[in-house]
C-alpha cells in the first residue's frame, strides 16, 4: 500500500484494500473523517505554533471517528491533543514516589496482608494474598516479590497469570459454583492502583460474567449469526490487513482501531496459557519503551466449565490500556469517554510499530 499509515490516512487505506477485506472492514468498522474549524485571533498565532506546530494543523483539525458496529464501541481520533513525551525514564518525581513506597505492606505480605481462607499460592516471582477491600466474593490480590512495578521481569509478569490461574483453581475447590474467572493489573495511581507496590489482581464469579464480557460474548454470537463467521477472526484479519496487527507464534496482536483510551492493545490466543502471558509481558516491555509506565490489563477468558452460555470461539483475549504520564495530575478519562466515545490522541499505526519491535 503506498503511503504513509497514520490514522489520519486511515479512509484511503481502507479504500485500497482488496475488496474483500474492505467488505469485511465495513462490516466491522465505520470510519469517518471530519474537519474542525477556527479562527484564531492574531494575537494567538505565537503561541499556538510553539504549542501545536503550524497554525494551518490547528484552524483546520483532521479528525477521524471510528465506531465497531458490532461492539458499539467508538473512538474520536484528534492527534492535535497529543503533547506528551514518547521515550525516555519516568519522571524523577515518579521515581522517587514509588521510591518512598518501599516498605509498605505488600512488602511483608504474610504479615501485612490478610490470606484467604484456603491459604496462599507461592508463585516463583509472587505471593497471593486475600484482598482486604473485595470486588467480589472471591477476590485475590496477586503481589510482586518486585515492590516496584516498573521493574517487574518478564518471567514475573507470566509467574503472575500462572500463579493466578492456579488461585482461581483452589477457589474453585471451596466453591465449584465460581467459574467466571477474571484477571486484572492496575499499574501505577494513574491506572486507579490503590498501593504502588506492583500487583495483580484476580476474581472469580459465579452467576454469570462480569458484563463487559458477557456484552462482548454476545456481540461475537450475534456476529456469527449474521454473517456467518468469526468475530474475532474477522477483527484480527481487518486490523492485519491495513497494517495495524501481527503474529507471535500463535499468539495474535493488533493496536485495536477502537480504543478504550490511548494506545490499546490487544492479544488473542486459543488459549489462555504461557505463550499468550509471554505475548503480555512483551507488550508491557513495549510500553515501557515508549512511556507508558500507567496501564490497565485485562485477561478475559471464558468460563472455566461449561455454562449454558454459548462461548464456542471466545479467545483467551488479554486487552492493555495505557492510562497516561503518572507525573500528570488530570485524569484521561472524561464525561465523553464515560458517556459517549472515547478521545484518542496516540496514533494506533504508531503504537503498532512500536509493539511489533519488541524483542523482533
Ligand atoms: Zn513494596
Amino acid at each position: 500500500m503506498p503511503g504513509e499509515r497514520t490514522i489520519t490516512a486511515l479512509p484511503r487505506l481502507v479504500a485500497g484494500l482488496a475488496r474483500e477485506d474492505r467488505e469485511l472492514f465495513g462490516r466491522i468498522f465505520q470510519v469517518n473523517a471530519v474537519t474542525g474549524r477556527l479562527h484564531l485571533p492574531p494575537e494567538m498565532r505565537e503561541w499556538v505554533e510553539k504549542k501545536f506546530g503550524p497554525v494551518d494543523r490547528v484552524k483546520n483539525q483532521e479528525i477521524i471517528k471510528v465506531t465497531n458496529l458490532v461492539t458499539l464501541e467508538g473512538a474520536l481520533f484528534n492527534r492535535l491533543r497529543a503533547a506528551r513525551p514518547v521515550e525516555g525514564a519516568p519522571a524523577g518525581p515518579v521515581r522517587e514516589e514509588i521510591a518512598r513506597a518501599q516498605g509498605g505492606p505488600f512488602c511483608r505480605p504474610e504479615e501485612k496482608t490478610p490470606a484467604d481462607p484456603f491459604g496462599r499460592v507461592r508463585g516463583r516471582y509472587c505471593l497471593t494474598a486475600s484482598n482486604i477491600a473485595k470486588y467480589d466474593g472471591h477476590h485475590g490480590v496477586i503481589i510482586f516479590d518486585e515492590h516496584n512495578p516498573l521493574a517487574v521481569s518478564g518471567d514475573a509478569v507470566v509467574d503472575a497469570f500462572i500463579t493466578a490461574r492456579r488461585w482461581a483453581d483452589l477457589v474453585r475447590e471451596q466453591d465449584p459454583a465460581a467459574k467466571y474467572y477474571f484477571f486484572l493489573w492496575n499499574c501505577l495511581w494513574k491506572s486507579g492502583a490503590s498501593i504502588i507496590h506492583g500487583h495483580a489482581q484476580a476474581t472469580v464469579a459465579r452467576e454469570m460474567h462480569y458484563p463487559k464480557v458477557e456484552a462482548l460474548r454476545r456481540a461475537m454470537v450475534a456476529y456469527r449469526e449474521k454473517y456467518g463467521s468469526g468475530y474475532f477472526e474477522d477483527l484480527y484479519r481487518v486490523h492485519d490487513a491495513v497494517g495495524l496487527a501481527w503474529r507471535w507464534g500463535e499468539v495474535k496482536g493488533f493496536a485495536y482501531l477502537t480504543p478504550v483510551k490511548e494506545r490499546e492493545v490487544f492479544l488473542l490466543a486459543g488459549e489462555p496459557g504461557p505463550e499468550l502471558y509471554r505475548a503480555a509481558a512483551r507488550v508491557i516491555e513495549g510500553y515501557r519503551a515508549i512511556a507508558s509506565w500507567s496501564f490497565n490489563l485485562a485477561l478475559l477468558v471464558p468460563p472455566l466449565e461449561k455454562t449454558a452460555e454459548d462461548w464456542g470461539g471466545f479467545p483467551a483475549i488479554i486487552r492493555i490500556v495505557d492510562r497516561g504520564d503518572p507525573a500528570v495530575r488530570n485524569s484521561d478519562i472524561g464525561a465523553m469517554e464515560l458517556y459517549a466515545a472515547s478521545v484518542i490522541t496516540s496514533d494506533p499505526f504508531w503504537v503498532a510499530e512500536k509493539i511489533k519491535q519488541v524483542g523482533a
